[in-house]
């Protein structure tokens, strides 16, 4: 196992280029921690960065820790979407510390800029995620370290203050400039790419949070691809969710997917979606409720509904296969999941809920 001077938490973002770069510029040896999980990461971007910048960088899965985080309700809250960005940080960098022994590391680098972000950039935000953190000893945050208070890494001179930046706000000026001077020719664009930052993947996620007992990381990966209908009855969802491809790259994405105890559906005899139908503990796919949704299934054929007769679907789980026949039909049952404003009502009486207790 290589061994390092410092861990850097790297999105890929310029801000944690421009840290890990500069540190690696004061003869540091820094690996970059790449977090993945059904919301961000790019790991199949990890050999360019590498090649690019020439950070060596690891892969790190936080996907089930995040989704656990969400249930509970993040402590800090959520941001102006379902990002709660101040405990993810907190999460990254307590999973950051206790890799330090493993690579014989002694510092963690975070590319955080003091004012950038109305959520987790404000000074004393930045206090509350070092001391929940528990990272006070070893936490560097080169880009604005001029501006902060002095760590422990350069009271004991490992680290030269001097040497370090005190960038501050929005503006980038000084992140270009200080790209120029490092040799980093290739910009990242601005955006995160953090899918929780983002309406229509909230509505997504907000059902499965709100109807899974103990939602799994990999029902979110389910809910980033195709058309995701709920089943109602008199407007109360009853939990059933299916997730439907709208097209041939969805469908193969879904099948790749799908793990055994879910049901598959697929038209028998004419081109349509596939779709998964995702059973939570304790509540029946009844042979009623199949049939809903395998007619839900044929309606979004035009070749099945223009048959005019009844269609033969699929239904696999559990490597069995069974047929019925349905008539292409939508007229209640699965339905779209909620809209953004409808989810941010909702999430907003889970905050004043959980405030009250
Ligand atoms: S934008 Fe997403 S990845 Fe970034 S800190 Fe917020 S929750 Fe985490």
């Amino acid at each position: 196992m290589n061994t390092f001077d410092a861990l850097s938490l790297f999105s890929g973002g310029l801000d944690s280029i421009l840290a890990s770069k500069l540190m690696q510029s004061l003869g540091h040896k820094v690996l970059g921690l790449h977090f993945v999980s059904p919301f961000f990461g790019k790991p199949e971007q990890v050999p360019e960065w590498e090649r690019e910048y020439g950070i060596p960088i690891t892969t790190i899965d936080v996907g089930q820790e995040f989704v656990d985080l969400m249930a509970a309700f993040p402590p800090h809250g959520f941001g102006k979407v379902l990002n709660p960005c101040v405990d993810c940080k907190i999460l990254m960098l307590r999973r950051a510390k206790k890799l330090l022994p493993v690579y014989e590391a002694s510092y963690i680098i975070s590319g955080e800029v003091l004012g950038q972000r109305p959520m987790s950039q404000r000074a004393d935000t930045l206090n509350i995620i070092r001391n929940d953190a528990d990272v006070r000893e070893v936490l560097l945050r080169p880009l604005s370290a001029g501006l902060l208070p002095v760590t422990p890494m350069e009271e004991s001179g490992l680290i030269d203050r001097a040497k370090l930046r005190s960038l501050v706000g929005r503006g980038r000026k000084g992140q270009y400039a200080l790209a120029k001077e490092l040799g980093v020719t290739k910009i990242p664009t601005q955006a995160g790419g953090c899918r929780l930052g983002e309406r229509e993947s909230a509505r997504r996620y907000w059902p499965i949070l709100r109807t899974f007992p103990k939602p799994l990381a990999p029902y979110f990966d389910l809910a980033n691809v195709g058309r995701q209908l709920w089943r109602r009855e008199a407007d109360t969802v009853t939990g059933h969710w299916m997730v439907m491809g709208r097209d041939y790259r969805d469908n193969q994405k879904l099948l790749k997917l799908v793990s055994p105890e879910q049901y598959v559906f697929e038209l028998k005899s004419f081109p349509g979606p596939s779709a998964v139908g995702v059973p939570i503990p304790g509540l029946n796919w009844t042979d009623e409720i199949l049939a809903e949704a395998a007619a839900c299934l044929a309606s979004f054929s035009p070749k099945a509904r223009m048959h005019g007769d009844a269609v033969e679907v699929s239904i696999e789980r559990h490597g069995a296969e069974r047929i019925i026949s349905v008539r292409p039909d939508r007229p209640h049952g699965f339905e779209d999941n909620l809209t953004w404003p409808q989810t941010r009502a909702q999430q907003k009486i889970w905050e004043r809920t959980l405030a009250e207790i």
